[in-house]
C-alpha cells in the first residue's frame, strides 16, 4: 500500500468519525433482496417519498412478487405511477423478476449471501437495468455483504472531499471507495454521506459555511482565501 493510499484511508476514517458525530449511526432497515431490488428500481430518478408511496401501492395491490411478475404490465405501471417513469420502471421490474426466475427457478436471491462478493456483484449486474450501484445496495442493505454503493450524492461529496479524483466516474468509484473504508463502516458511511449531500454538500452550491467536515475537504481548501474564509462562504454571506 503506498503513502497516498494510506493518507486517503486516514482521511476517510476521520471524515467517517466526524459524520457519525454529526448525524449519528443510521438505523438499519432491511428488506429481503428481491424487495430491495424492486425498491431500488422504483427509486431511480425520484425522491424517497415518491418511491415509498409507489412501493407501498405495489405491495398493497399484489400479494407477492410472483404476482407482480405475472401481472399485465399495465397493472404494474398503474400501481407504481407515483414513482415517475412508470412506463420504464414497470417493464424493468417485471424483466428483472422474470430473469431471476429463469436463472434460479424461483424468485429468491438468498443464494447471493453464499457467493464471493465479486461473483454476487457480477451475477446481479447481468440483470438488465442493474448496475454497480443497485447491486451494491442489494448486497449491503439486504445481505450485509461488503459492497459500497455510490449514488449521485456519494459521488459528488467524495469527489469534492478529494477521496476520489476529479475524473473518476461513479461506476469506478465503487471499487476505489471500498478500498478506503473498512467493510464494517460501509453502511453508516454511505448513508451519512447521502445525508450530508442532501443537507449541506448540495449539488448546486455546497453550504461549506455549515459543513462539519470542511477541514478535510479539498474543495474547501482550494477555495480558501488568506483571511481564512472560503470564497464560497463569502458568496453566501453576500446573498
Ligand atoms: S466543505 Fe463544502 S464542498 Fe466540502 S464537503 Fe463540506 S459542503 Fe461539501
Amino acid at each position: 500500500m503506498n503513502e497516498e493510499h494510506e493518507r486517503l484511508r486516514q482521511k476517510a476514517r476521520l471524515i467517517h468519525e466526524r459524520l457519525l458525530d454529526t448525524y449519528g449511526q443510521p438505523e438499519r432497515q432491511r428488506l429481503d433482496p428481491v424487495s430491495e431490488l424492486v425498491c431500488t428500481i422504483l427509486s431511480q430518478n425520484t425522491n424517497d417519498l415518491n418511491r415509498d408511496v409507489a412501493y407501498a401501492a405495489l405491495r398493497a395491490r399484489f400479494p407477492s412478487w410472483e404476482a407482480v411478475r405475472d401481472a399485465p404490465v399495465e397493472d404494474v405501471i398503474e400501481a407504481i405511477r407515483p414513482a415517475g417513469l412508470a412506463n420504464q420502471k414497470g417493464p424493468r421490474i417485471q424483466a428483472a423478476l422474470h430473469a431471476i426466475t429463469a436463472e434460479r427457478g424461483r424468485l429468491d436471491l438468498g443464494f447471493l449471501a453464499d457467493l464471493p462478493v465479486e461473483e454476487a456483484k457480477a451475477w446481479l449486474t447481468r440483470l438488465n437495468g442493474v448496475g454497480p450501484k443497485t447491486a451494491a445496495i442489494i448486497l449491503l442493505f439486504s445481505l450485509d455483504r461488503p459492497a459500497f454503493p455510490v449514488d449521485t450524492h456519494v459521488h459528488r461529496v467524495t469527489g469534492r472531499l478529494g477521496l476520489i479524483g476529479p475524473r473518476v466516474t461513479a461506476e469506478q468509484a465503487h471499487d476505489l471507495l471500498e478500498e478506503l473504508i473498512p467493510p464494517q463502516d460501509y453502511y453508516a458511511f454511505h448513508l451519512n454521506l447521502i445525508r450530508h449531500g442532501r443537507l449541506v454538500c448540495k449539488a448546486g452550491r455546497p453550504r461549506c459555511e455549515l459543513c462539519a467536515i470542511r477541514e478535510y475537504c479539498d474543495y474547501y481548501q482550494r477555495s480558501t482565501i488568506p483571511n481564512g474564509l472560503s470564497t464560497e462562504v463569502k458568496e453566501t454571506e453576500r446573498r
